[in-house]
């Protein structure tokens, strides 16, 4: 039982609950225009009856055919003026709940002219020739769910029959059933065939969607990580060069200060052979710690530069005294005290060159890279564990 209700929604409603809430949203953007300037020319054509009636000679008002005629065409006209002005109003307003339900009245509504037209026509001996051709055509140009179309197309056809049965001439009346019967299958299944092509052409446009956006997501997570160093989760040399060299660069036309300080562990290679890779890894991590934490509160952005050294930038509107900020990060380092017994003062120690604006004016970030970089060869030759 289940099986069967699955294949039924897959291959005739094709869309799920959720997917047929969000169709609903979507299909009034693609049958918009179609559908109102079919309606421009259901109204015309009424105008141009009810005009070729007027100038018809002979013509005569009393009798109730011609009356019911006019009548009908009125009314068509009407009812296709009011839904034009509604669509129109609902649709901008993206009210497409209304929306929907202004175009099933309107169906529905098509549906009781033609069943007028019909029973007039069959009265005074005619086919049913306007049934056949046009609620196959409402069926080809008006999108309706499946479930629609049974309902609208159904309860039309039962109403014909009861009027004809009732009312209608008698000559014929089997055949008109037998007609009629088809000509409503068929427009269930044109019908359906429209709406399935929609809602398959709807899951394509959201398979794409979806797709697109997953792509995306998998582009964003690949250029983070390509920019984010793996060790410590600093940002990289290549992030330094896609997007810190230029942000820099812009900020000191726009005659922002700025600073720029290199850091780099004492010793470190003594360490590793001392306590191991493992253990250097740990110790670079550490380290990472301490300049993470005083990057946010100086809202500088810190890079892991090389194995063991690191680059710390800094841009402000005020002036910045790198020295003083070099400083309190020095402290803050031997504060962490990572011990090593390798070395006399018995913890990690760092060095730090420092650049900032009120020292040496420059033209872009690698010169000033190039300036902090000296000052800290100078400081590991005056002793290490110091700003120079
Ligand atoms: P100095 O005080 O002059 O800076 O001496 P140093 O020994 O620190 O200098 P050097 O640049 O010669 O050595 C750096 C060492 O850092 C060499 C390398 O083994 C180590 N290193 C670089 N990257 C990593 C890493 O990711 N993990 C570990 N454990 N060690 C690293
Ligand atoms: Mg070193
Ligand atoms: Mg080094």
């Amino acid at each position: 039982m289940n099986s069967i209700k699955k294949m039924i929604q897959e291959n005739i409603f094709i869309l799920s609950k959720e997917q047929t809430k969000q169709f609903n949203e979507y299909f009034p953007h693609k049958v918009y225009k179609t559908e109102r300037n079919i309606s421009i020319i259901v109204a015309l054509t009424q105008v141009v009856m009810m005009i070729l009636f007027l100038f018809r000679k002979n013509i005569d008002f009393h009798e109730f055919r011609i009356v019911a005629y006019f009548s009908l065409y009125i009314y068509l006209f009407l009812a296709t003026v009011l839904a034009l002005v509604f669509y129109k109003y609902t649709y901008k307003r993206n009210m497409f709940k209304i929306y929907s339900w202004l175009r099933r009245i309107y169906c529905f509504l098509i549906c009781m002219w033609l069943m007028g037209i019909t029973l007039l026509d069959q009265a005074h001996g005619a086919d049913l020739s306007v049934f056949s051709y046009l609620l196959p055509t409402m069926a080809a140009v008006l999108l309706v769910s499946p479930m629609e179309s049974i309902v609208i197309f159904g309860s039309t056809w039962v109403l014909l029959i009861t009027m004809l049965i009732s009312f209608g001439n008698q000559d014929g009346q089997f055949g008109i059933i037998i007609n009629s019967i088809f000509v409503t299958v068929l427009s269930i299944f044109i019908s359906f065939r429209y709406y399935r092509s929609m809602a398959i052409e709807f899951c394509d446009r959201l398979t794409i969607e979806n797709q697109y956006k997953e792509i995306k997501q998998v582009n964003h997570q690949l250029e983070d990580l390509a920019h984010v160093d793996q060790l410590t989760g600093l940002y990289n040399r290549h992030y330094l060069h896609q997007v810190i060299y230029p942000m820099f660069n812009e900020n000191l036309k726009n005659n922002l200060h700025s600073m720029c300080l290199i850091l780099d562990i004492d010793f470190f290679k003594q360490y590793n052979d001392n306590y191991g890779h493992l253990k250097g890894d740990e110790c670079i991590k550490q380290i990472t710690k301490v300049i993470r934490e005083f990057c946010d509160r100086y809202d500088a952005n810190a890079i892991r530069y090389g194995g063991e050294e690191f680059l710390i930038i800094k841009v402000d509107k005020n002036e910045i005294d790198a020295l003083v900020i070099a400083n309190e990060l020095l402290y803050e380092i031997n504060k962490e005290n990572i011990t090593r017994d390798d070395l006399e003062i018995n913890h990690v120690t760092v060095s730090i060159g420092i650049w900032d604006d009120s020292m040496f004016k420059v033209e872009t970030l690698e010169t000033a890279i190039h300036y902090a970089d000296n000052a800290l060869y100078k400081a590991k030759a005056e002793g290490r564990n110091r700003i120079a």
